[in-house]
């Protein structure tokens, strides 16, 4: 918290700041500057912002909000890596890419290999999907758990899936390596306490109709359950603009990246509903400083059962990686290197 004194406050006024911040146990550091006084004070309890406002001579002062504590940059100053089974997110930039629905057995298995050629560094899939419609593809469930694991054996990647419900959580864990909840349940308070208690990565998606306040409020229940490990993942929110499907909030990045410690993916797929949307909004967030990319990509994207108008084919996603490559060389903030794509996928499919 930054307590920033009146230019013409009086020396008592300063003092009485000094002795309000040292009656409530924080420690305080005095800078003065052009004849202002500033208190810069450590970890503030709840309430006390409020306090220092209301006293006189008092000018600014500048606090997270009371009830962000261990997702804010005032609990914990350094960035937090998350370790997704050995792909370290926060720390090199990192693509997460896959389809956005497991269908079939050949479907994941020819995405997951390109993915993985093109150095992507996890596979999403969503294996029960939370659709608009009750009558679209629900995804294959169980079954299509069952296929990213196998997919993750074959290629290596760390496989990243979203659960709708508390009661398919010990089936995700089972078989996942990172726990993703989505737009639609970023405000469910009950499934996010459930996956605070596992310490398994979550992806937390941006609630579509979310401030970034209530979305760091959304991780700050998984990690008040003990889960240290929450990823955002900021995928566009519901707007007046209807030329794409939400509206990516590009400025939520650098916004997250000042109030909280976690890392911030951008999921641009989602967030245009196009693909040809896709690339530059992902070079975008890159240079925006996102951690990294949740992208749909498809093996034959004209066919996708969910969102095929949104999904990079083999050469879009190639083009893009090689993009991200360069901009990311220039900005000085290396591209993490895959795990190591096992040889028997540098070979051509049978
Ligand atoms: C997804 O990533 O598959 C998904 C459904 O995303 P969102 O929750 O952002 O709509
Ligand atoms: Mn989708």
């Amino acid at each position: 918290m930054i307590v920033v004194m009146d230019l013409a406050c009086s020396t008592e006024e300063i003092e009485h700041a000094s002795a309000a911040l040292k009656a409530a146990g924080v420690s305080t550091r005095r800078a003065v500057s052009d004849a202002r006084t500033t208190f810069v004070a450590g970890s503030a309890p709840a309430g006390l912002a409020e306090r220092m406002r209301s006293l006189p001579g008092v000018a600014t002062v500048v606090a997270p909000a009371d009830n962000l504590r261990l997702t804010s940059r005032d609990f914990q100053a350094k960035d937090t890596v998350v370790d997704v089974a050995g792909v370290r997110i926060g720390d090199a930039f990192v693509v997460a890419a896959g389809p956005c629905a497991v269908e079939s057995e050949s479907q994941l298995e020819d995405t997951a290999r390109m993915v993985a050629l093109a150095g992507g560094m996890m596979l999403r899939g969503g294996a029960y999907k939370p659709r608009t419609s009750p009558y679209s593809f629900q995804g294959l469930g169980r079954e299509g758990l069952e296929l990213l694991a196998e997919q993750r054996r074959k290629t290596g990647l760390p496989v990243v899936t979203e659960v709708l419900d508390t009661a398919d959580l010990d089936s995700v864990l089972d078989l996942a390596d990172m726990v993703q909840i989505g737009t639609r349940n970023a405000q469910n308070y009950a499934l996010l306490r459930e996956v605070g208690r596992s310490e398994r990565p979550v992806l937390l998606k941006r609630g579509m109709a979310s401030t970034v306040e209530e979305w760091l409020l959304a991780a700050e229940y998984v990690l008040a359950e003990g889960n240290p490990n929450v990823v955002l993942c900021e995928r566009g929110i519901r707007s007046f603009e209807s030329a794409t499907r939400f509206t990516l909030d590009l400025s939520a990045v650098p916004v997250v990246n000042r109030l909280s410690h976690l890392p911030v993916l951008v999921d641009p797929s989602h967030a245009a509903g196009r693909a040809d949307l896709v690339a530059p909004l992902a070079l975008a967030a890159a240079a925006v400083g996102a951690d990294g990319l949740l992208l749909d990509v498809h093996v034959d994207a004209s066919t996708a059962l969910c969102d095929a108008g949104q999904a990079l084919d083999h050469a879009a996603f190639g083009t893009l990686m090689k993009s991200l490559g360069g901009l990311l060389g220039g900005l000085r903030r290396p591209l993490a290197g895959a795990l190591g794509v096992p040889s028997v996928l540098t070979a051509e499919p049978a």
